[in-house]
């Protein structure tokens, strides 16, 4: 076993965590990585993909068990999260969309919404997080949807981009601001958006580097009618709903960048073991040896890490934002640079697309920009540090 097969060795799952390891592990071979080739040169929705992780029920173990679910631990959905992306990353942020939607929904709604809404989760409803717009993006105050209340209606009016999933979902979380409310911060809200309401558009597409095969969409909300009864908390408890979900799903970004990072490191190995020059394996030359141990003991240092993470979380920890942080930002930080020297160990083969280290190189970048670009986080970090 080498170092990296020993850090996944020694990772404690418990039986029926290893089951359903093992099936996804299964799925993902037999149907997800078989088909990422081809996502990626069409751009095409991978619906079967979406069928093959329904058909495990991959949702419900995010869901509780009240309203459908299935649940198991944050650790294992972060693991999956990972399997997926190695093989997919398309797929990956996909499945992982639907938990970063659906989660402050399980966390924040109350007993009738999560009964209502969740089910359809439980069951492989797709799901969506709109935050950001034009003129917010790393500063999500800058929004300007608003919610105008009316009646037992709140008529949503204003537009997204950005927006994962944002064409195909039937549950969309939306942030804007309440009406009335003039400080920016506390005015900020959040509520259910469900497919098919009257007033809902999908505006555009992004044409992007990677992701092809996950959707990117401009959304214009055009005096939608949603009962107030879809509104999560009160109005104004937006941010502190925000700061809160944005803790548990920038582990789970950075499950996605570690499932990238694996798998360039693995075809670096391959590729190292298999590549002949100057009548010796590529592997051989110590230049490459010194790349591949400081690439292993950063990919041992993120599994760690984001591990202890989840740990935190399953023990029922409130207090994880910086550690949260650490994650994202080393763990796409990696994925980059693992998948930039991946490319440069293939030499002109992985310019090309005859290999994924090109696909994987592309899919890599946007982990250092979403859930907070990388700058934010070193900001967030950097400045947690000052005394008070
Ligand atoms: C493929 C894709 C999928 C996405 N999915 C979603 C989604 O599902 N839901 C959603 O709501 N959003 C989504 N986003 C949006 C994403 O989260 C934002 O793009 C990101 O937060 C950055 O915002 P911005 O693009 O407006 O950049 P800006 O905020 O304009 O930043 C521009 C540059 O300035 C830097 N910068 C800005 N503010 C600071 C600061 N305070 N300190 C230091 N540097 C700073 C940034 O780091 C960056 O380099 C997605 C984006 C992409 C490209």
């Amino acid at each position: 076993m080498n170092l990296i097969e020993k850090v996944a060795a020694a990772r404690n799952w418990n039986d029926d965590e290893r089951q359903v390891l093992e099936q996804v592990q299964r799925m993902t071979d037999e149907v997800i990585a078989p088909n990422a080739e081809h996502i990626d040169e069409t751009g095409e929705f991978p619906w079967k993909n979406v069928e093959a992780i329904n058909a495990l029920g991959l949702n419900a173990i995010f869901v509780p068990e009240a309203f459908g679910g299935m649940p198991m631990s944050y650790k294992l959905y972060l693991e999956i999260v990972s399997i997926i992306s190695e093989a997919c990353a398309s797929t990956g942020i996909i499945y992982a969309t639907n938990y970063h939607g659906m989660k402050p929904l399980i966390d924040f709604g109350n007993d009738e919404q999560r009964a209502r809404l969740l089910p359809k989760i439980a069951e492989g409803g797709l799901g969506a997080l709109a935050i950001t717009e034009p003129t917010a993006g790393s500063d999500a105050t800058g929004m300007k949807t608003s919610f105008t209340e009316d009646g037992d209606d709140i008529v949503v009016k204003g537009s997204k981009v950005f927006i994962t999933n944002g064409d195909v979902a039937d549950r969309i979380l939306l942030f804007g601001k309440w009406a009335g409310i003039d400080d920016a911060r506390k005015a900020i809200s959040v509520l259910i958006l469900e497919k098919g309401m009257e007033g809902f558009s999908v505006i555009g597409k992004e044409k992007k580097m990677g992701h092809h095969g996950s959707s990117t969409c401009a959304l214009a909300f055009d005096n939608i009618r949603v009962p107030h009864a879809n509104l999560i908390g009160n109005p104004g408890d937006g941010l502190a709903i925000l700061l809160a979900s944005l803790n548990k799903s920038r582990p789970s970004i950075a499950a996605h960048a570690r499932g990238i990072a694996r798998a360039a490191f693995k075809d670096m190995v391959s590729y190292g073991n298999e590549r002949v020059q100057g009548g010796k394996k590529i592997i051989e030359f110590q230049g490459n040896q010194f790349t591949l141990a400081d690439l292993a003991g950063e990919l041992a240092m993120v599994e760690r890490w984001i591990d202890y993470v989840a740990d935190i979380v399953d023990g029922g920890g409130k207090d994880f934002g910086m550690e949260a942080s650490l994650a994202k930002l080393r763990a796409s930080d990696l994925a980059m640079k693992m998948t930039t020297e991946c490319v440069q160990f293939y030499g002109g083969y992985g310019y090309c697309r005859d290999y994924r280290a090109e696909r994987l190189m592309r899919d890599a970048k946007i982990t250092q920009i979403w859930e907070g670009t990388n700058q934010v986080h070193r900001q967030l970090i950097g400045r947690s540090f000052r005394e008070k």
